[in-house]
Order: structure tokens, then C-alpha cells, then sequence
């Protein structure tokens, strides 16, 4: 008979957190227990209220979320607190996880940590070759810290810390303020404002010209579960769409305006940043373990996501 798991998830309350309970309702296991937290029931930069909220709930498995998230411009102007906030948390949880006998811990990376000068297609060995993007330094280093202290905690410990790497995600329960958001909230919050105003001009940060790899939340959540089940390495997998449905910020325009039948002008206001302009990675050891898996095609993604957004906006984070 298989062993009851205990599975705490950090950052339930977020896009990634809610995308995994959407899920769950599918594909729930009769031998899991899952414990959705945010920062209401613990603040994770502090290691008292962390250590109760272990205590409480006694996890044998943890799937780490929480992190202070956001769009470029918002990690442009506060790489400070992106560092210490999520080096405090991540280093919380881990040595918590440890002190407390947790089996196994999932932490979550981004592909937008990897080095800045780099060859493409970016792949999980490249993680530490060089200097991140100088937008977002301070949540690079904090992040790359989790895959040093998974391999520290390995080696010294045997314990099995591990971490995905997920490219740009988007979906329902998103982040839409405009100061925080990433590209695809931010954009459709921007559209949905113009729209509902019956306004004919819809304008975009940036040149358009960056290339982007986005995941839909709910493929994404799909992959962590598999990566909580049967995932066993301590070295990181990226869990990004293929290179080839890579898109520009242009194309991702064309297909939200479509989504909101948006008839009017796009503008592309080039006095602000672009960010990196590609930081293309290769989904390879993901084929190798789930060649199959099939992701929900972006456009539908992008309707659902606008959908939801339509449907929810009074009560979304905006
Ligand atoms: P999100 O929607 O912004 O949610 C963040 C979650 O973290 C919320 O549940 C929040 O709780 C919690 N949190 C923040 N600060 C906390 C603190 N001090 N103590 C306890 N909980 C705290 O983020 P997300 O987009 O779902 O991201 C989930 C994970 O995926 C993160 O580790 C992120 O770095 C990673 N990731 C995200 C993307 C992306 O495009 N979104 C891409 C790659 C990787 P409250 O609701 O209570 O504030
Ligand atoms: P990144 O993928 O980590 O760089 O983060 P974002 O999701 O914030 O995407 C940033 C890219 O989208 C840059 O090329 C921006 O110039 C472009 N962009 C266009 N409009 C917006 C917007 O309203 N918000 C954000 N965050 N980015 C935008």
C-alpha cells in the first residue's frame, strides 16, 4: 500500500497555485492530502512563522511557490527587495523542509534567470554561465541560489530538492496590475480598459520586437504534478512550450486583440524597455521524459485566459 503524502503548496493563492486546484479537481490521487497556503496564513521571510506553518501541517512533500513575482518593469525598479525577499523565503522553506523531515520539495525557477549573453536554445546546464538580464538581477541570483542549495542539501543531506524552470506563464487568477504584471495580465488588462471605454487605440511597452516562449497555467500545472509523482532528479527541467511556438510581443498583440475582437490601432510606445530580447530555451529532457504531452495550443490559451479575465475582472488582482 502506498504511503499518504502530505502536500503543502506555497504561493497556492497565485497564478501557478490556482492553476494546480484547477487541475487537482481531475486528477486527484486517493493517496494525496493537498494544503493550498499564502501569505495570510505565513509570512515565508520569517523563519518562526514558517517553522508553525510546518509545524501545523506536517507536509511530506512541499511544491514551493511563493515568491515575490512580476513583469520587467516592476523587477526594474525594486531588484532589492526581489533579492532578499525570495532569497529569505527560499532559504526559510528549504532549511524548514529539512529540519522537519520533508521527503521531497519542488521549487520553481524561471527561464528568465539564465544568463543574459548566451547561445540559444538555453538548456538546464547553462542556469550559472554568466551574468542574468540587468533588469532582473535581484530575482535571478535569488533563484539560481535554490538550484545551489538543492545540490548543497543533496550532497551533504541526501535529500531530494529539486526545481522546474517554467518559461513566461499566463492564465487564469493572473497578476493584471498594470505597475507589477507580466506581458500577457498587463496586456489584457490594457485592452480591457480600452475596450470597455470604447476607445480605438491600444498601446504596447516596448518595440515588439522581443521574442517570448509562453505556458499556458494549466499545462504548466498538469507538469508539476508529474514532476511531484515522478520526477527524481535533483538537477532542474525546464518545462517551457517548444522553440518553435516561441512569439514575438507583436504576434501576442495580433492574438489578444483578436480575443477581444479589437478592431482599433496597436501603438508600440519604443521609449520603454524591451528587456532581453530572446532567451529562447530547449524543452529536450522534458521530450525525453513526456514526448507525448501536448500543450494547449496558444491561441486557445490566450482566448480562455481573456475569457476568464472578462468574466472575473471585478474580482481579479488588478
Ligand atoms: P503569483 O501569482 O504572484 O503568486 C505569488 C504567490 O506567492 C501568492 O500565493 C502569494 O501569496 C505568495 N507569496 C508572496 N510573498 C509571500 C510571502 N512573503 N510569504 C508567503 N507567501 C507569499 O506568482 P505565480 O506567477 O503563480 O508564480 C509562482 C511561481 O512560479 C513563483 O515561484 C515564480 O517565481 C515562478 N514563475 C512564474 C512565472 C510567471 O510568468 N508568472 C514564470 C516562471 C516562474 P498572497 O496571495 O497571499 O500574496
Ligand atoms: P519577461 O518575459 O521576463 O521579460 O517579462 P514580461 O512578462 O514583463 O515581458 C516583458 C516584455 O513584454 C518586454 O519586451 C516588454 O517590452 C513587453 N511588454 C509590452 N507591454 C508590456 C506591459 O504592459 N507590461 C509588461 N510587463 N511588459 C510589456
Amino acid at each position: 500500500m502506498s504511503e499518504n503524502k502530505i502536500i503543502l503548496v506555497t504561493g497556492g493563492s497565485g497564478l501557478v497555485g490556482k492553476a494546480i486546484q484547477t487541475v487537482l479537481e481531475d486528477e486527484k490521487k486517493s493517496d494525496e492530502t493537498w494544503i493550498f497556503v499564502n501569505s495570510k496564513d505565513a509570512n515565508l521571510c520569517d523563519l518562526e512563522e514558517t517553522k508553525k506553518l510546518f509545524e501545523k501541517h506536517k507536509p511530506t512533500h512541499v511544491i514551493h511557490l511563493a515568491a515575490m513575482v512580476g513583469g520587467l518593469f516592476h523587477n526594474m525598479n525594486h531588484n532589492l527587495d526581489f533579492l532578499r525577499n525570495n532569497l529569505q523565503m527560499n532559504s526559510n522553506v528549504l532549511d524548514v523542509s529539512y529540519a522537519t523531515g520533508v521527503k521531497k520539495v519542488v521549487s520553481c525557477l524561471s527561464t528568465c534567470i539564465f544568463p543574459d549573453k548566451t547561445t540559444c536554445p538555453i538548456d538546464e546546464t547553462m542556469i550559472h554561465n554568466g551574468p542574468p538580464h540587468p533588469s532582473n538581477f535581484g530575482y535571478s541570483y535569488a533563484k539560481r541560489m535554490i538550484d545551489i542549495m538543492n545540490k548543497a542539501y543533496h550532497e551533504q543531506h541526501g535529500c531530494l530538492y529539486t526545481s522546474v524552470v517554467p518559461c513566461n506563464v499566463f492564465g487564469p487568477h493572473d497578476n493584471y496590475n498594470l505597475e507589477s504584471s507580466h506581458v500577457i495580465p498587463g496586456l489584457i488588462r490594457r485592452l480591457h480598459d480600452v475596450t470597455e471605454a470604447g476607445g480605438k487605440t491600444f498601446t504596447v511597452l516596448g518595440t515588439g520586437k522581443p521574442l517570448r516562449q509562453f505556458i499556458y497555467s494549466l499545462d504548466l500545472a498538469k507538469l508539476f504534478l508529474w514532476v511531484l509523482r515522478e520526477y527524481n532528479e535533483i538537477e532542474p527541467i525546464i518545462l517551457s512550450v517548444d522553440e518553435a511556438a516561441e512569439v514575438s510581443i507583436r504576434q501576442l498583440t495580433e492574438e489578444l486583440a483578436k480575443a477581444f475582437d479589437f478592431k482599433g490601432e496597436i501603438v508600440f510606445d519604443t521609449t520603454k524597455a524591451d528587456g532581453q530580447y530572446k532567451k529562447t530555451a530547449s524543452n529536450a529532457k522534458l521530450r525525453k521524459y513526456l514526448p507525448d504531452f501536448e500543450f494547449t495550443p496558444f491561441p486557445v490559451a490566450v482566448k480562455e485566459s481573456v475569457d476568464w479575465y472578462r468574466a472575473n475582472y471585478q474580482n481579479a488582482r488588478n
